[in-house]
């Protein structure tokens, strides 16, 4: 692709969007932290500290036990990274997502997270690994890289699993039961049937005009 020179560049187009979400950001003064280890670290087999302010936060022994009994801390462990953060706390579901999901409704999303699962990342090798889950689109994809099994990477982190095996079964009903807690808490009001006429809660008068008097 050609570079465009300086002047060719025009001032009062809009800038394209930057590219937030990376999965290395840092915020740590507010105790969002990054955990993946950096090149460094990965030679030295080195896992724990943030790559940033070298914090040790997390209990990994606890995390890997993969206890669905103790999600309540891997979740708070899994909020101390600023990207997951963001997922379970502030990333707004985008529209088409978020009415998607009210529609299926909580079974059948229960068994797409589970063809996901086993589609993505069940095997340990992908095509695209580390990047064949979108951002955003559908509530799975959000609740995947706020649990961290968006990827072998993040799974291998967080998760305590090898990269070079495929998943158990154990491990695959395990993020599913993860994914299921983060859209329980991410679609509060979910049925397990859906209602396949959901629409958002106000919508319809936020987008009717005004009439105007006189
Ligand atoms: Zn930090
Ligand atoms: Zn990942």
């Amino acid at each position: 692709m050609a570079t465009k020179e300086v002047d060719e560049i025009d001032l009062d187009e809009e800038p394209p969007p930057l590219r937030k979400m990376t999965c290395t950001r840092t915020d740590c003064k507010n105790n969002r932290h990054c955990f993946l280890p950096d090149r460094k670290m990965s030679r030295r087999k080195q896992k724990g500290p943030c790559r940033t302010c070298g914090k040790e936060l997390i209990d990994w022994t606890r995390l890997e036990k993969k206890d669905a009994e103790d999600v309540a801390y891997t979740v708070e462990a899994l909020k101390l990274e600023l990207i997951r953060h963001e997922y379970w706390c502030s990333k707004a579901i985008d529209p088409k997502a978020e009415t998607l999901a009210y529609r299926t409704g909580l079974t059948r999303l229960r068994a797409d997270a589970e063809s996901v699962i086993r589609k993505s990342v069940g095997p340990h090798q992908h095509p695209a690994q580390g990047r064949q889950t979108k951002w955003d689109g559908n509530i799975i994809y959000y609740g995947q890289h706020a649990t961290a099994c968006c990827c072998r990477r993040c799974i291998e982190v967080w998760h305590g699993i090898p990269r070079n095996r495929d998943l158990t079964e154990d491990e695959v009903r395990y993020f599913i039961e993860l994914l299921c807690v983060y859209m329980r808490h991410r679609l509060p009001g979910v049925t397990d049937a859906g209602d396949p006429g959901w629409t958002k809660p106000g919508a319809e008068t936020v987008s009717k005009p005004i009439p105007r008097k006189g």
